[in-house]
């Protein structure tokens, strides 16, 4: 097989995208590609896949077939593409069947570059056979760590992507994604054949994004309180885990003046629509999401995203903070995280569906993300090293600019852990964190006078820490398993390491969680 010459992919960068050079590592995926070679890249959001596919479907003889999730977004990739003179279409349920029709012939009679297809479509025996009839330049397979099981975005049809090889073995492959491990790369090598394939792996390092995470107290006078500070007539992102939440986040702010949306899958399609679109088009919005929202939108001015639940994730983090500053300029990933995130995660793992494998692949996620919230090292160089990459301390993330103190916990550790040791030998009971950490205080609230709480020899010994640092040390202790949640209460139960830690023969160094003050932007004059 003979490349056409390297001037053929810069000559389309130059005309039809408009673009003077390849960035990153584009030139070297584009250029194996046209000359027919498979490759799995990996490259951050904003990083530019797009062109790895475009620019060779373009080069090559051929329609590129690209598969993509994204039903939702395929109409305004192909009218973007149109606009730039590209002969692109696409293939989904939202279509009618003449549109369907008229997109096929176009296919067959060879006016088509680019044709996006959504994966369930390959299920049909008549799209097979479609594209038996046409010649095709390449397959794409966006999102691709949609194959992973081990990933957050699993979807059963991408499974069916093994098969584009065995039937088509000489038309070449290129899979995208922007959120890899180690461990999700090799399952999609593996899933989609491309264990022999080109794999280019861009930096995942986001310079230009200043990672914070809080203690949680009330979240959305935090978040106000944020955009008020740095970033007032920003558009942003606010991720909520609940519709509910999404709902009464957006109303909040628009309450206090803040120009807000919801969006989330219980909203009508029509509404989503509209919401998404004025997100897009429209200067300074703020919209309230759950994880539906985001997945292929190309705003490159987003200047916040802001969770204000724990993500599941340190994929999912990664992906979703991701959106925020594609343009390049300083933008922030913001974290509000508390003691309730980790009990209600931890409890929505037990009750999941699905075996013990599962579970225990939800609980690694989990433990990884509470890593990162809890580390008192830098945000990013975590962050890069969970996706294999070395970094070095940034000087722009919380824990750079302010950076955390750890102290010897131990103590205060035994006394919590002996609180709940008691109850259970003594007592035969089990209770949440704030009845526990009221018996550390001393507090005679009518719920421990109801139980007789200031009885236990433990009543009344923590008072050397403040109730919101108690939350902390739980929180934290949770955080690592050295605490459990259980019970159809969610009670504080022992695990094997409290008792070590009862024992003494383990040592409890604790992340001292910081004032609430602000960290400001390295760069904001004061
Ligand atoms: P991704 O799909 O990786 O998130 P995109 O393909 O959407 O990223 O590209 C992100 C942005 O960068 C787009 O606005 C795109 O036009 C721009 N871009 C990509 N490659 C180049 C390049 N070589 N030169 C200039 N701009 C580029
Ligand atoms: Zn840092």
């Amino acid at each position: 097989m003979t490349a056409p010459p390297a001037s053929a992919a810069l000559d389309v960068l130059h005309r039809v995208f408009g673009y003077d050079a390849f960035r990153g590592p584009q030139a070297e995926v584009v250029e194996h590609v046209v000359a027919g070679g498979d490759a799995l890249v990996l490259m951050p959001t904003g990083g530019g896949k797009s062109l790895c596919y475009q620019v060779p479907a373009l080069v090559r003889e051929g329609t590129g077939v690209v598969v993509s999730p994204l039903i939702a977004l395929m109409q305004d990739q192909v009218d973007a593409l149109h606009a730039l003179g590209v002969r692109a279409g696409f293939l989904n349920s939202t279509q009618t069947p003449d549109e369907r029709r008229e997109t096929e012939r176009a296919l067959l009679a060879g006016e088509l570059d680019l044709l996006y297809l959504a994966p369930e479509r390959l299920r049909l025996g008549s799209t097979v056979n479609l594209l038996d009839r046409s010649t095709i330049a390449l397959f794409a397979i966006d999102e691709a760590h949609c194959v992973a099981q081990w990933g957050h975005d699993f979807r059963p049809d991408y499974l069916m992507l093994s098969e584009l090889h065995e039937r088509w073995p000489s038309i070449p492959r290129i899979a995208l994604t922007a959120t890899a491990t180690e461990h999700t790369r090799a399952e999609i090598a593996e899933r989609l054949d491309l264990t022999t394939a080109k794999q280019v792996v861009a930096s995942f390092d986001r310079p230009n994004i200043q990672y914070r995470i809080v203690p949680k107290a009330e979240p959305r006078k935090q978040l106000l309180e944020l955009l008020r500070t740095e970033h007032a007539g920003d558009a942003g992102i606010v991720y909520c885990l609940s519709r509910k939440s999404v709902e009464q986040t957006a109303e909040f702010l628009t309450a206090q003046g803040v120009k807000a949306l919801p969006y989330h899958a219980g909203l009508d399609a029509a509404v989503r629509r509209e919401h998404q679109a004025r997100f897009l088009r429209e200067e300074g919005l703020v919209m309230c999401a759950t994880i539906a929202f985001g997945m292929g939108i190309d705003k490159p001015d987003v200047r916040f995203v802001a969770h204000l639940d724990l993500p599941k994730s340190v994929e999912g983090y990664y992906q979703e903070t991701g959106r925020a500053g594609r343009d390049g300029l300083p933008s922030t990933a913001w974290l509000a995280y508390g003691l309730a995130d980790v009990v209600q995660q931890r409890k929505m793992i037990d009750d999941s569906e699905g075996d013990r494998a599962h579970k225990q692949r939800l609980s690694q996620h989990l433990d990884a993300m509470l890593a990162l919230c809890e580390t008192v090292e830098c945000r990013r160089v975590q962050l890069l090293a969970y996706f294999g990459q070395r970094g070095e301390p940034c000087g722009n993330c919380d824990t750079c600019l302010t950076p955390a103190e750890t102290w010897d916990g131990t103590v205060p550790a035994q006394k919590l852990l002996s609180t709940i040791w008691r109850l259970k030998k003594e007592r035969n009971q089990s209770f949440g964190a704030q009845q526990t950490v009221d018996i550390l205080l001393g507090k005679k609230t009518p719920k421990v006078e109801q139980f007789r709480h200031d009885e236990l020899s433990t009543f009344g010994i923590g008072t050397e820490l403040a109730d919101g640092e108690w939350r902390g040390v739980v929180r934290q202790l949770l955080a690592r398993e050295l605490l459990a949640v259980g019970g159809a209460y969610n009670t504080l139960q022992l695990t094997d390491g409290s008792r070590e830690v009862l024992g003494g023969s383990r040592k409890v160094m604790l992340r001292k969680d910081p004032e609430r003050t602000r960290t400001r932007r390295s760069t904001s004059k004061p």
